[in-house]
């Protein structure tokens, strides 16, 4: 067995039923994600538009991807034609746009929209007020082309393990806010997708369904080269 068929096998044996697993496998070639489809793993995650379309063109068509990084409005038509879902909407323009490049391949593309959970400034989302302003709108209100699905969030990269388990359960309580405010009957509104590799453990036990999972699949990366 490769180590990537090795790790995979570890982490999925750690996964609580429910829980859907995404290998986040950005920066990693090819070789690696097609050790990884070998060994079973079908759900994939990737934060670069162009590197996503480079790798699905690459892998077989039943590879689901889903987009996890900040997204720039001018590189969505990259993935509008096969993304599977992007977690990281921050912003009504952006939702627009993937509206509008997913009208175009006469998809409905599903969507989470992102909050902003931790304590560091550098991460990307939106408030709670944010989120409302939104799903209010009449923009958001004319969209035919996207499905919001749920929520996604990132703890703040800490040891202190109570503040992490702080923001997953914050994540949870904005999740059940919105869903009770805006999609009380929408049974497709039911993704949290929280959890990488050093929390995934405890997104799950505060009701992560989506953990996004890289280096203990892939190994570190190395952004040097
Ligand atoms: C890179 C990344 C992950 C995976 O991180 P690991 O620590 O390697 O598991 C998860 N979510 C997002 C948004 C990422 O950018």
């Amino acid at each position: 067995m490769t180590s990537v068929a090795q790790n995979l096998q570890f982490v999925r044996s750690s996964i609580k039923e429910g829980v859907r697993l995404i290998a986040v496998s950005k920066t990693k070639p090819v070789a690696m994600l097609q050790e990884a489809y070998d060994a079973g793993q079908r759900l994939f995650g990737e934060n670069k538009a162009q590197e996503m379309r480079e790798k699905h063109q690459a892998l077989p068509e039943e590879v689901e991807w889903h987009f996890i990084g900040h997204l720039q409005s001018n590189k969505v038509k990259y993935i509008a034609p096969f993304v599977r879902m992007i977690h990281s909407i921050d912003s009504l323009a952006l939702l627009q746009v993937v509206d509008k490049e997913a009208e175009k391949h006469g998809r409905v593309i599903d969507c989470l929209l992102q909050f902003h959970i931790a304590t560091e400034e550098t991460k990307f989302g939106l408030s709670e007020e944010e989120a409302v302003a939104l799903l209010e709108s009449d923009n958001y209100k004319a969209m035919n082309h996207v499905r919001l699905c749920g929520v996604m969030g990132m703890a703040t990269n800490t040891e202190d393990t109570a503040l992490v388990r702080q923001e997953f359960r914050h994540l949870r309580e904005i999740f059940q806010r919105i869903k009770q405010h805006s999609f009380a009957e929408a049974t497709y509104f039911k993704e949290l997708s929280m959890g990488m590799s050093h929390d995934y453990a405890i997104a799950m036990d505060e009701g992560a369904t989506l953990v996004r999972v890289g280096s203990a699949i892939f190994g570190q990366r190395n952004y040097a080269i």
